[in-house]
C-alpha cells in the first residue's frame, strides 16, 4: 500500500524540481526546497507525539511553513484542520474540542490566548514561527529532511475540513485521499493546468477553494504558484503580468475592476481567470470581458464535495450558470420533501454524487445518515435548476429559501431584480416573519459609489415586474452587506437582524 496522494501531489517527478513559491517578498522557493521542508516538518510531527489518524488543528496565516504542514500531514498520514484565521478563541474552543485534535499549531500573538482551549481540550500547543523557545518551526530545525511516506488507504482521511458556518453550526467534513486526489485530477483535465502555469493565489489557505482546490491543482500539475497572504490590491498588480491564471472570490474580480489600472494591457497574456465560493454577478462577468477580453470561469464548490460543477474551457461560459458537473461526477435536482428527480428547468434541491463526496460528517452519524443517502448521493441544501443543454444555475439556499402565503420564494430571483435597478450596487433578499403569509420579502440594498437610491421608483419597477407575492414589503439600505472572508453573505445575521425589525404582529 503506498499513499496515492501524496505520491500523486508532493512526490517529486519531472518538472517539480523547479520554481514552485513566488514570494510577496520576492524569495522563490523550489519544489525541492519545500519537500525538504515537509520531510522536516513530518519528522517533527512524529517527535511530537502526533501519530497517523491523529488531527492536527491549524490556526495560522497563509505561509510556506503553513502549506508545508499541510504536505507533512499528507505524507504521515495525519488529518491536516485548516482553520479560519478571523475565528476567536471561543469558536476555536469547538473546533479543537469537537475535533480532539493532538496538535494545535496557532501564531505566536495567540499563544497566550489559546493556551486553556488546549489544556481543556489535551491538545499540545505549538506556535508556528520559530522563535527558540520550543516552537513547531524551532522542532523541525532539528530534524533530518528524510522522511518516508506513511501507507495510506483511499477511504483513508486526509483532511477534517469544517463548513463555513453560513447555514447553522459548522460542521467538520471528513475528506479521504480519494476525495482529494479524483477532484485534483479532474480540475487539472477539465482546467488545463500544466507545469508551464503560473497561478496567482491570494486565497486563504484554510478553506476548500484556497487548499483543495487552488493549491492542489497546482501541485497535480507541477506548475507555479504567486502565493499571496491575502487579496492586497496593489500586490495584485504588481504580480498579475507574471501570472498565467488567477483564482478567486467574486470579490476580488469586482475590487479589480474598480481600479483603472485593471486593464486589458495588464492581462491579456494570461489564459484563465476563475471565479467560486459565491455566486459571481452576471454584470461582474459582462464587466469583466469588456475589460480584458476574458471570460471569467465560474465554478460551484463546497467543502463537503471539494468541487462539483464548472463552467467549459471551450465553449460558452455561461454568465450566471456554474456550468456542467466534473467528469465523474453526478448532479440532480430532486423535490425537497419527496427527493423526486424533477423535470429539466425545474427548481429543486441539488443532489451530488462521486468520488469527490465526502466520507461523513466528523461525529455526527445523525446528520451524516439525513444529507449523504445509502446510495451515495449527497443533498448539497442548494437548490438549483438544470437547463436542458446541461447548464446548472445555483438559485439559493434551501435555508434561504422564503415561504410566502403558500408561495416559494426564490431570493436569487428579487435579487437580480434589484441589482439591475439604477443606483442599486447589490442587494440581498430575506424572509421576515408574517402572521398571516409566514413571511414577508425584505430588501437590503447597498447603493452604487456616492448614488442616492430611489426607493419610490424600485416600488414601482417592482410593481411592474414582479408577481405581487415576490414585492418586497420592507427596503433596507445599508453601506455594504455583511460578508465572511470568502465573500458570502451572511444572510443569517441579516435575518437576524431583521426579522425582529420588521415582524408583523397578528390583526
Ligand atoms: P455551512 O454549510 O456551514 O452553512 P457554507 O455552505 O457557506 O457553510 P462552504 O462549504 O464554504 O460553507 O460553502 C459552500 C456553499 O457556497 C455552497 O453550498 C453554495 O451555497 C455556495 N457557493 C459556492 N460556489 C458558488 C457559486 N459559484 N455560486 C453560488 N453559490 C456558490
Ligand atoms: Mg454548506
Amino acid at each position: 500500500m503506498t499513499n496515492p496522494l501524496y505520491d500523486a501531489l508532493f512526490a517529486p517527478h519531472e518538472g517539480k524540481d523547479t520554481a514552485f513559491l513566488h514570494l510577496a517578498d520576492g524569495r522563490v522557493l523550489s519544489h525541492a526546497d519545500f519537500l525538504a521542508m515537509a520531510d522536516r516538518t513530518a519528522n517533527a510531527l512524529g517527535t511530537l507525539g502526533v501519530k497517523p489518524g491523529d488531527r492536527v488543528a491549524v490556526h495560522v496565516e497563509k505561509s510556506p511553513e503553513a502549506l508545508a504542514l499541510y504536505a507533512a500531514c499528507v505524507k504521515a498520514g495525519v488529518v491536516f484542520l485548516p482553520l479560519n484565521t478571523a475565528y476567536t478563541p471561543k469558536e476555536l474552543d469547538y473546533f479543537v474540542g469537537d475535533s480532539g485534535a493532538a496538535l494545535f499549531v496557532c501564531d505566536p500573538g495567540e499563544a497566550e490566548a489559546l493556551a486553556p482551549i488546549a489544556a481543556a481540550t489535551g491538545a499540545v500547543l505549538k506556535t508556528l514561527a520559530g522563535d527558540g523557545s520550543g516552537s513547531l518551526s524551532d522542532v523541525v530545525a532539528t530534524q533530518s529532511a528524510a522522511f518516508a511516506p506513511v501507507p495510506r488507504g483511499e477511504d483513508d482521511l486526509a483532511a477534517l475540513l469544517y463548513t463555513s458556518g453560513t447555514t447553522g453550526r459548522s460542521k467538520g467534513a471528513m475528506l479521504t485521499q480519494k476525495n482529494l486526489l479524483s477532484n485534483a485530477q479532474a480540475l487539472v483535465d477539465c482546467w488545463r493546468f500544466t507545469a508551464d502555469d503560473v497561478l496567482l493565489h491570494a486565497l486563504p489557505i484554510f478553506h476548500s477553494h484556497g487548499l483543495f482546490v487552488a493549491t492542489n491543482v497546482m501541485l497535480l500539475a507541477g506548475g507555479a504558484i504567486i502565493f499571496l497572504p491575502k487579496f492586497d490590491l496593489e500586490t495584485v498588480l504588481a504580480k498579475l503580468p507574471k501570472a498565467t491564471t488567477m483564482m478567486g472570490v467574486p470579490t476580488f474580480y469586482t475590487r479589480l475592476l474598480d481600479d483603472p489600472r485593471f486593464t486589458r494591457d495588464l492581462v491579456g497574456h494570461m489564459r484563465l481567470f476563475i471565479s467560486g465560493s459565491a455566486p459571481l454577478l452576471a454584470e461582474t462577468h459582462r464587466a469583466f470581458e469588456g475589460r480584458t477580453g476574458h471570460r471569467i470561469l465560474e465554478r460551484y464548490g463546497m467543502t463537503e464535495t471539494s468541487m462539483n460543477t464548472s463552467n467549459p474551457y471551450d465553449g460558452d461560459r455561461r454568465a450566471g450558470t456554474v456550468g456542467f458537473p466534473l467528469p465523474g461526477v453526478e448532479v440532480r435536482v430532486c423535490d425537497p420533501e419527496t427527493r423526486a428527480a424533477l423535470p429539466v428547468g425545474e427548481i429543486g434541491m441539488l443532489h451530488v454524487r462521486g468520488p469527490n463526496v465526502f466520507k461523513g460528517y466528523w461525529q455526527m452519524p445523525e446528520k451524516t445518515k439525513e444529507e449523504l443517502q445509502e446510495d451515495g448521493w449527497f443533498i448539497t441544501g442548494d437548490l438549483a435548476r438544470i437547463d436542458a443543454d446541461g447548464y446548472v444555475t445555483i438559485v439559493g439556499r434551501g435555508k434561504d429559501l422564503i415561504i410566502s402565503g403558500g408561495y416559494n420564494i426564490y431570493p436569487k430571483e428579487i435579487e437580480i431584480f434589484l441589482d439591475g435597478q439604477p443606483g442599486v450596487k447589490e442587494s440581498a433578499v430575506v424572509g421576515a416573519p408574517h402572521p398571516d403569509f409566514g413571511e414577508s420579502v425584505v430588501a437590503v440594498l447597498v447603493p452604487e459609489g456616492g448614488a442616492e437610491i430611489d426607493l419610490a421608483a424600485i416600488e414601482a419597477a417592482a410593481r411592474a415586474d414582479l408577481a405581487g407575492f415576490k414585492r418586497p414589503r420592507h427596503y433596507v439600505v445599508l453601506d455594504a452587506l455583511p460578508r465572511n472572508t470568502m465573500g458570502k453573505v451572511q444572510k443569517a445575521e441579516l435575518r437576524a437582524t431583521y426579522a425582529e425589525v420588521f415582524r408583523q404582529k397578528a390583526g
